[in-house]
């Protein structure tokens, strides 16, 4: 696991390079967000030990296996822990992948995984998780959220973008680094994601996949562009 530190309250948990989580220090200990792929909890554990504050919460952007891998494990290691999830995600975290009726009618993609711990809570977009608002953010999967830390703008978005081999929305496919554009649900609501995220001018961004960004505005701006050429084309 690789741990680097970002401003004064985001850490990033790295695993075979590509697969983040993060530890968020809050006031009454840290929010994990993600999991990572299973084989993960170790790794998290012994991050939060080194900082020296308890995980007292672990938030999910979304139900893919790269994120909630190590959900059940660590939810084991931490009785007590708080689990919170998007309510439209935590049908496809409970394993439903039905969709609303007023959603684009194309199946999800990308792996659901079997995941035997229950949301002690859901959470609905412009809720506060302590220093931490929920923001929605459609379109890689029906209901995947970020959460923008008010303390200093910081945007840990999941995979509404992906930093890997350069900054890219959600579902455009890059050469670098395919899988997680290849998991995305639908490509016209990423993209309205992208530019509703992009408007609350994150000062940094965290993904789930690449490197953190400092002042994230103009490559946001340049992804957004290169991704809508991309989507109308297709
Ligand atoms: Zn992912």
């Amino acid at each position: 696991m690789h741990v680097s530190t970002h401003g004064d309250y985001l850490v990033k948990l790295t695993r075979f390079t590509a697969f983040n989580c993060y530890l968020v220090r809050q006031e009454d200990g840290l929010a994990l967000i993600d999991t990572g792929l299973s084989g993960s909890a170790t790794g998290i554990l012994r991050a939060a030990q080194q900082i020296g504050k308890p995980i007292v919460r672990i938030l999910l952007t979304h139900a893919h296996a790269d994120h909630v891998g190590s959900l059940d494990a660590l939810t084991q290691a931490l009785p007590g822990v708080e689990v919170l999830i998007g309510a439209r995600e935590a049908r496809l975290l409970a394993g439903d992948l039905s969709l609303d009726t007023n959603e684009p009618q194309t199946p999800p993609r990308g792996g659901f995984p079997r995941v035997n711990t229950q949301p002690t809570r859901t959470l609905a977009p412009g809720e506060r998780v302590g220093t931490l608002e929920v923001i929605a953010a459609p379109g890689h999967t029906p209901g995947h959220i970020a959460f923008l830390d008010t303390r200093d703008g910081t945007l840990i978005a999941g995979d509404a973008f992906y930093s890997w081999g350069g900054l890219a929305v959600s579902g455009k496919v890059t050469l670098v680094f395919p899988f997680p554009a290849l998991a995305t649900w639908h490509k016209p609501t990423a993209l309205q994601t992208a530019r509703a995220l992009r408007a609350l001018a994150p000062a940094r961004l965290a993904l789930g996949h690449g490197p953190v960004l400092e002042r994230p505005l103009p490559r946001m701006d340049r992804a957004i562009e290169v991704a809508a050429r991309a989507f109308e084309r297709a």
